[in-house]
């Protein structure tokens, strides 16, 4: 198993930052914001509690602390119009525990996980320790495949046993609206009645939402205009969906709780049941603050303070995602602005087959991320880390604007000078996608 790359480019910046040397850092999905102030204050007020007290001192229940999947329950209701009970919900430490744990209890040698392309990181690596095969689903140039796509991979491969959906996604911001969603259900719906229909076991979905906040354009959004309305999931876009799906979700990205590490999966019980059994073998519970810190955020009490925590996030987004592709242009590279996450895919391919001023040619989105960190302190992500079949490039660099607006413009800056070390008549032909 590989180390995350994008914790790998980070250390880089890390080091560079202890060093004394300038880092502008757009490498880690996370909000530069602390957790909102209604969460912190209701924390520690609640820590004077003997009854927290006692929850904190002792290990939590494996699948989750009884509040808090109660409290999770009511967000999927309330938020996506979706009904699951709380034997249907297992907290786990972020949402990447959650996706670990239903490929380990789900996955053998041999089976396939179809993904787009490019996909997250994590969910190759996760799939491959299993010993299974990540498969990429071709991806038209907004990022999205299409219900065709998916249908041509299930129809010439038996052995798919989970597709993963991940809208808003990371990497790439594409956002599926409802009726795209609606056309992926019934594509998988086709396929299960088929499946079953010889006896065979239905392929699952993994929905992962964690970024459904984080739209930005109506369209996109289930219950638009409402301040806490999120992204299409393909169980708001098909109810016969739900029992082969697995929600994932967390509090990291929504409530800038990165390093709470609390997430979430609501699907099948009887799923939900193998997975925590593999939970409580591997780590137990989530840490007890950590719970009761997210069921503040959750509770239905503070709808109000975590609405306007959402529409201002929203909003903050999208002034940075503009910035972001207006100085992007103005270095000479491209960044169309995408609906959701937080994330640029900046289009470098106007750097392939140029020379660093050292002399060597860029060949790939390493070369053009490395060159970026080491001489101009910028750390972006290469667009080849993220999962696509090996034999395909690309030649995007992956940059968070989940930072401050002062980053966004320095660090810019100095991919403009990076860019004009390469290319010193600025902006070059050649451009689209790599
Ligand atoms: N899913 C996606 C697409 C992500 O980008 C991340 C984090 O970067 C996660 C899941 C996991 O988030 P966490 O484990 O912090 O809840």
């Amino acid at each position: 198993m590989r180390p995350s790359p994008t914790f790998g480019v980070a250390k880089k910046a890390a080091a560079k930052k202890a060093a004394g040397e300038t880092v502008y850092d757009f490498s880690v999905g996370q909000p530069s914001e602390p957790t909102p102030a209604f969460i912190r204050k209701q924390l520690t007020d609640l820590i004077g509690d003997a009854e927290a007290w006692k929850t904190m001192s002792q290990y939590s229940p494996v699948n989750g602390l009884p509040a808090l999947k109660k409290n999770i329950a009511y967000k999927l209701q309330d938020e996506n119009g979706l009904t699951y009970s709380s034997d249907e919900i297992l907290v786990s430490n972020g949402g990447k525990q959650a996706i670990f744990n239903a490929f380990a209890v789900t996955l053998q040698k041999g089976d396939h996980v179809l993904m787009a392309e490019p996909s997250w990181v994590s969910y190759a690596d996760m799939v491959k320790w299993q010993g299974a095969e990540p498969v990429g689903i071709p991806t038209r140039d907004d990022f999205k495949f299409t219900a065709d796509a998916l249908k041509m991979k299930l129809a010439f491969n038996p052995e798919v046993k989970w597709i993963v959906i991940n809208s808003p996604s990371n990497p790439t911001g594409a956002t599926y609206t409802l009726e795209e969603m609606q056309a992926i259900a019934d594509v998988v719906l086709a396929e299960n009645k088929r499946r079953l229909s010889e006896g065979k076991a239905p392929v699952m979905v993994m929905s992962d939402d964690i970024y459904e906040h984080m739209v930005y354009e109506d369209k996109y959004l289930n219950k638009a205009g409402d301040k806490s309305a999120v992204s299409n999931n393909i169980v708001m876009a098909n109810p016969d969906m739900k029992p082969y799906t697995v929600i994932i979700n967390g509090m990291a990205k929504a409530f800038a709780m990165t390093g709470w590490r609390v997430g979430y999966a609501a699907g099948p019980k009887a799923l939900i049941d193998k997975m925590g059994e593999f939970q409580g073998l591997t780590t137990s519970g989530v840490s007890a603050i950590s719970q009761l810190a997210a069921n503040i955020a959750l509770d239905p009490k503070n709808k109000e303070p975590r609405e306007n925590f959402f529409s201002e996030q929203r909003a903050s987004y999208i002034q940075r995602r503009d910035k972001v592709a207006e100085l992007i242009a103005d270095a000479g590279l491209e960044f169309k602005p995408t609906p959701g996450a937080f994330y640029a895919m900046v289009d470098a391919s106007a750097l392939l087959g140029k020379k660093l001023p050292d002399g060597k040619e860029i060949k790939n989105s390493h070369d053009i991320a490395n060159f970026l960190i080491e001489k101009h302190g910028v750390a972006t992500v290469p667009g080849d880390d993220f999962f696509i079949e090996p034999d395909k490039k690309q030649s995007f660099v992956r940059m968070s604007y989940a930072t401050s607006m002062n980053v966004i413009e320095k660090g810019i800056d100095a991919i403009k000078g990076a860019v004009s070390a390469i290319l010193p008549q600025g902006r070059d032909e050649g451009k689209g996608r790599g």
